[in-house]
């Protein structure tokens, strides 16, 4: 039987962490703020900035949310990115996605000033993450290290399998576990024998946005099985990448979903934001 990541628990203990650090910044006179552009009123959006917005707030983190209209000008878009990039209040800016069609997503990401990238998304801080650089670290990749150095799983010298080859999760939570000194392979959609593949791992990412694909026969017995997947079924419950009832008596440790990965994600990035803060106020940006 499995030892249950508590992704709950870890967030919580990080939130409390970060509300500290927060609130030394703020007897040292310096507010962390966060801007976040929502574009338009996708319902998931609204629930993820939601959901921000409160982290913020428990955190004492102050948030500034822009919520421009659906049909608003790529061009107007960029000079709102531009005039946060330009205010030495802002630590952090986060745009929500996905934007809408009209809109390159590419380029908006591209305008963000890479020292107040809480998402990690720019080249500059993917390229500072591949050379081991200072930078922002993508939330959920930086969250799942967390859970798994905070469950005693080391990672030091371990054959680590990412299945996943995404910009946002696969790509940098593999070279997160090179920096911990695990054997990476990255997986994908193209892997061969990719049950051999995975078998293989001491630690298994799951990241394929493929509801309960990892059964059981991707899964070395005693492994850690990091389940990066949110999916809804016919019964609007929460399921992850990996088919938790099949791979539980296998696995070492899972994460499960709802409750393991998913919460790590904003606790993350309000860390990012404090981290943001940090580096400004100590006039040392990236
Ligand atoms: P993407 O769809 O961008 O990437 C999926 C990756 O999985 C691709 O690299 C793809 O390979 C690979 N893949 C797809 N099908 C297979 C297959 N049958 N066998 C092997 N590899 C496969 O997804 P994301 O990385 O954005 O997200 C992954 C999952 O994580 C999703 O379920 C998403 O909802 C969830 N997620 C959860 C977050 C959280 O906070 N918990 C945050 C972000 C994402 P290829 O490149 O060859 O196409």
């Amino acid at each position: 039987m499995a030892q249950i990541i508590d992704g709950k628990a870890i967030a919580a203990r990080i939130r409390e962490e970060v509300k500290a650090g927060v609130e030394e910044l703020r007897r040292q006179g310096k507010t962390v703020t966060l801007a976040v552009i929502q574009v338009g009123e996708d319902p998931a959006s609204c629930v993820y900035v939601r959901n921000k917005e409160k982290a913020c707030r428990e955190l004492s983190i102050h948030s500034l949310i822009y919520r421009p209209s659906e049909s608003i000008p790529e061009g107007e878009l960029l000079a709102l990115v531009e005039e946060l990039n330009g205010r030495t209040d802002v630590d952090g800016i986060l745009v929500q996605l996905p934007l809408p069609a009209h809109i390159s997503e590419k380029k908006v990401l591209m305008a963000i000033d890479p020292s107040k990238d809480v998402d990690g998304f720019h080249p500059y801080n993917a390229g500072a993450l591949a050379c081991g650089e200072p930078g922002f670290v993508p939330c959920t990749p930086a969250g799942i290290i967390q859970l798994l150095k905070r469950s005693g799983i080391s990672i030091s010298g371990k054959e680590c399998v990412v299945i996943g080859r995404s910009n946002i999760v696969g790509k940098p939570v593999a070279q997160l576990l090179l920096r911990e000194n695990g054997t990476v392979t990255i997986a994908h959609s193209k892997t061969e024998n990719l049950k051999e593949v995975a078998s293989r791992a001491e630690i298994l990412v799951a990241a394929t946005g493929k509801a309960e694909m990892i059964t059981r026969e991707y899964v070395r017995p005693g492994a850690a099985v990091i389940d990066v997947g949110i999916h809804r079924d016919e019964h609007n419950r929460l399921r992850g990448d990996v088919n938790f009832a099949d791979v539980f008596d296998v696995a070492g440790a899972i994460t499960p979903v709802p409750g393991g990965v998913g919460p790590m994600t904003i606790a993350m990035l309000m860390q990012n934001c404090l981290e943001g803060a940090r580096r400004s106020f100590s006039e040392k940006p990236l």
